[in-house]
């Protein structure tokens, strides 16, 4: 087993970890790689990570934080693709890694892919490198397709999931029930999955005064804020959500505050408005847009409470940042909270999720005056377990692991 500075390669082909936050393909991964990378760069460990050049990319190399690169690798093609059409060219992306690999005389002792495209390349890499290979899904296509929303995931991704799931050294789950669905549909040796839970960063994401938030953000102190922030995704379940908002019409001073998305041009935002429009709660839904991370406390903080209304959700860390800013979450039973709410003080999993069921748990944290409000701090101290440097050392375990016994592997 090595116990020096590991050198690893962290692969995220089909979406850059310093991409629009909340837009249609950037999201909680990112965030995760990018949080990952920086803790294990901080503890001396040498990380690249690897994704695809597109238009806006400014130089092969960046150096993102201590002992983290970004390499872009490039095809020939920057413009926009389908996330589909990079299964065809993952051995065009192989060989530019390579070439990267041969200019930097570097040797990677492991690699870390992320989403299966990305699986896909490094199963490669793992093969003509001979090093250990850690998968960690995200999201798995046969999920998806049970909670039939939006376009179905096609064969080919779960085909490759499962021989992922097979080929690989190490899965990394973040719940314990994406371990189980990984072992019945995919056929995953239970030994070989290792459940880490996501991370929050704590120093970002802290308690404000709600008022003043509320002041900042333009929004009465006598207002109820029920919070939404993420992709605008079929899966994420916000046309439920407005619905909901139907259920809610006694609660006069209710806004529901939608951040995310990808602009008012988008096909899903439009989509959206027209529910609004349908539902008659136009004047109760602000669209506030996509809004840089570092800008999304204050959001958090004036709120009431944070919805996750997901058809699927692999984690949920928008939920840990709300409780990290002490607002509760209420959310479907989808994800990581049924372990993490503690229920009626810190959230609600509602028992199904139709809009109904929704509005009955928003209105539990709707209190009639804001000192009937749970404690910010106590809800913050809910999550102070998964502060990313606990992550960082459960993935380093798994790396220890994978490194002294590569057994489990076979394609
Ligand atoms: N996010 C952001 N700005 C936005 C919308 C989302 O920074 O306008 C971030 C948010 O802080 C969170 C991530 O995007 O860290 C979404 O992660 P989550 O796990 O909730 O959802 P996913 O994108 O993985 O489905």
């Amino acid at each position: 087993m090595k116990t020096e500075a590991l050198k690893i390669a962290i692969l995220s082909l089909h979406s850059s970890p310093i991409g629009a936050l909340g837009s249609r393909n950037t999201g909680g991964m990112s965030v995760y790689i990018r949080e990952l990378a920086r803790e294990l760069g901080r503890c001396g460990h040498h990380l690249d990570i690897f994704t695809r050049r597109n238009a806006h990319t400014n130089g092969q190399v960046v150096n993102l934080d201590e002992n983290v690169r970004l390499i872009h690798l490039s095809n020939g093609h920057v413009g926009p693709v389908p996330k589909l059409a990079l299964y065809h060219t993952v051995e065009d992306y192989f060989r530019a890694l390579e070439r990267f690999q041969a200019q930097d005389g570097l040797c990677y002792d492991l690699i870390h892919s992320h989403y299966w495209l990305s699986g896909l390349l490094g199963q490669i890499a793992q093969n003509r490198w001979q090093v250990p290979h850690i998968v960690m899904f995200h999201t798995l296509g046969a999920l998806k397709n049970m909670a039939a929303a939006g376009e179905p995931e096609p064969e080919l991704r779960i085909v490759s999931e499962k021989r992922l799931a097979k080929g690989c050294h190490c899965i990394v789950a973040s719940t314990a029930k994406e371990r189980e669905k990984l072992m019945r549909f995919y056929g995953a040796a239970a030994e070989k999955i290792k459940v880490v839970p996501c991370g929050v960063n704590l120093n970002l994401f802290r308690p404000l005064d709600r008022l003043a938030a509320r002041r900042r953000l333009g929004f009465e102190a006598d207002e109820s804020i029920v919070l939404y922030v993420g992709r605008f995704d079929p899966l994420k379940g916000l046309d439920r959500l407005i619905a909901a908002f139907a259920y809610l019409r006694n609660h006069p001073r209710l806004r529901l505050v939608i951040v995310g998305g990808d602009g008012e041009q988008s096909s899903a935002f439009q989509y959206l408005q027209r529910l609004v429009l349908k539902y008659d709660v136009q004047d109760r839904v602000i669209f506030a847009g996509r809004i840089e991370q570092s800008d999304l406390p204050p959001y958090y903080s004036a709120a009431n409470v944070l919805v996750i209304p997901s058809r699927y959700e692999s984690f949920g860390m928008v939920g840990l940042e709300s409780l990290a800013c002490g607002t509760p979450v209420v959310t479907t039973p989808v994800g990581a909270f049924k372990r993490i709410l503690r229920e009626g003080q810190t959230g609600y999993v509602v028992s199904d999720d139709t809009p109904v069921a929704l509005a009955r748990g928003i209105e539990f944290f709707l209190p009639a005056t804001l000192a009937e409000a749970p404690v910010p701090e106590a809800v913050r101290a809910s999550v102070f377990e998964y502060d990313w440097s606990n992550v960082a050392s459960a993935i380093m375990d798994a790396y220890t692991n994978v490194l002294t016994n590569q057994t489990y592997a076979s394609n």
